[in-house]
């Protein structure tokens, strides 16, 4: 089948939360090697969720195949020397999933579990959210496994930079674009673009975004990823008439992307009832004060300790009684053993991948709306192509330029996805999926296969 591109110029409107097909099918015997999950994590949710949308589509295998599997992939053993004089050794990756529509674009991650199944996961889901905001981009990911919290900046740097040295053939502003994730910010983007410039001989500020300011950075990258994850928890909410004022909020995760999107929503009237990091989270009936939250977070590191709210742990938030659930901290916390329990009625996905396959088709049949990873996060990617652009033109926009169009881009995406959605009678997530895998092939199919 095909989908039909849906109209640019419709309104978003909602898809039904009746209970819908889902896409996500096993992994059939046709995923090639080297993209047959090894464990049961991210690899095999996103191959799942791809056998569905190929199964819908009516793709022929040597499709399915072709889209399974990344398309370059490398492994890379980074030494270290320790600032005591002893030496450490990591392991590291990038994988570019699809470049049929431009040059691999995705986060950098620096996590003790990062390992190549779940780096061709994100590198996968990034190839689907370029596609569904329409950026000229495929998708890419890598990953360093280390925990960058035991380690000094300047043992980053060296990790960083030969990191960098080693995947350097791989990436380019033409090739693959960093940017930062979890355990990565934008010093450590600094990094990265001045090792790849000082190899080339001149200074290449599109090979990274989310940089600095002061190095060719965008005004508005650093929240970027929270506007999206509000505007589109903002459309979602207006299909059932409602805003964000009437609601109440629960956001896993208080890093880059949490802590924004818990301030950004309360600071548009909705009642941000619990946060959390790793170390624990915090509730309060009647909502938070986010700035004393952030106050707290800024002197100690952590949300824990907070006065002024019970203590939580990470496991009750996702299943407290709020309106909106925003898992923003790691993939897979909502599973077939939390699913049933989720008591809000839509979950916005902050983070890539927190909700695995059978949770997906339990929250569907419970009616529970599900504003999918590759959607409700994607205002980071947007603004990245927005500071890519601007770098490979050294001319800068203002942050109201920034803003109103990673707004027009966001709901833009999320009309498409949800006119998708009630036109076939599926999920938002499987709408997104159908969209994004379907302009890929599209892609490909167009430019042919060399030789
Ligand atoms: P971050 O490192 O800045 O923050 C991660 C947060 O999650 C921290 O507060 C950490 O304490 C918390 N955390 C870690 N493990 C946890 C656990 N097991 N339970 C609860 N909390 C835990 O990372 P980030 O950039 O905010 O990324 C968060 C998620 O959003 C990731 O899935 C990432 O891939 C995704 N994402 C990030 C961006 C971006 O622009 N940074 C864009 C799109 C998607």
């Amino acid at each position: 089948m095909t989908v039909p591109e849906p109209a640019t110029s419709r309104p978003a409107t909602a898809p039904s939360t009746t209970s819908r097909p889902t896409l996500t099918a096993d992994v059939p015997d046709i995923a090639p090697d080297s993209a047959r999950p090894t464990h049961d994590g991210p690899l095999a949710t996103a191959q799942s969720q791809l056998a569905g949308a190929i199964r819908r589509l009516g793709y022929d295998e040597g499709m399915h195949a072709m889209l399974a599997t990344p398309r370059r992939e490398i492994n890379v053993a980074i030494p270290l020397r320790r600032d005591d004089g002893s030496t450490a050794l990591f392991h590291g990756f990038r994988v570019q999933h699809n470049v049929s529509r431009g040059p691999g674009k995705g986060g950098l991650r620096y996590h003790p579990s990062v390992d190549v199944d779940e780096v061709r996961a994100l590198a996968m889901w990034m190839t689907w959210k370029c596609a569904v905001v329409e950026l000229p981009y495929g998708g890419a990911k890598g990953g360093v496994a280390i925990d960058p919290r035991r380690y000094s900046q300047a043992e980053l740097e060296r990790v960083t930079r030969r990191y960098t040295s080693e995947i350097m053939p791989m990436i380019g502003p033409e090739r693959d674009i960093m940017a930062p994730d979890i355990g990565t910010d934008a010093q450590t983007m600094a990094w990265v673009m001045d090792t790849y410039s000082v190899n080339q001989g001149y200074t290449i500020p599109g090979v990274v975004t989310g940089k600095p300011l002061e190095v060719g950075g965008s005004l508005g990258r650093a929240t970027a990823t929270s506007r999206g994850v509000v505007h589109s928890t903002r459309a979602a909410l207006h299909e059932a008439g409602l805003d964000l004022p009437d609601v109440r909020v629960a956001v896993q995760g208080f890093g880059k992307v949490g802590s924004h999107a818990a301030d950004m929503y309360a600071d548009a009237g909705a009642r941000v009832e619990a946060v959390s990091d790793q170390y624990g989270g915090l509730h309060r009936s009647g909502g938070l004060d986010m700035q004393r939250v952030l106050d707290h977070v800024r002197t100690t590191g952590s949300v824990v300790g907070f006065p002024g709210a019970d203590p939580i742990d990470n496991t009750d938030l996702l299943t407290l009684d709020v309106d909106v659930l925003v898992p923003a901290a790691v993939e897979g916390v909502l599973t077939a053993d939390n699913a049933p329990d989720v008591a809000a009625r839509w979950v916005v996905e902050g983070a890539n991948g927190p909700t695995t396959a059978e949770a997906d088709a339990i929250l569907a049949e419970r009616g529970v709306v599900v504003v999918p990873d590759i959607l409700a996060n994607a205002g980071g990617v947007v603004v990245s192509y927005f500071e890519w652009v601007q770098a490979q033109q050294a001319y800068w926009w203002t942050e109201a330029e920034i803003e109103q169009r990673l707004a027009e881009r966001m709901l833009h995406a999320y009309a498409a996805v949800a006119e998708v959605a009630r036109r076939e009678a599926v999920s938002l997530r499987d709408a997104a999926l159908l969209l994004s895998v379907q302009r890929v092939a599209v892609a490909h199919r167009t430019r042919g296969l060399y030789p």
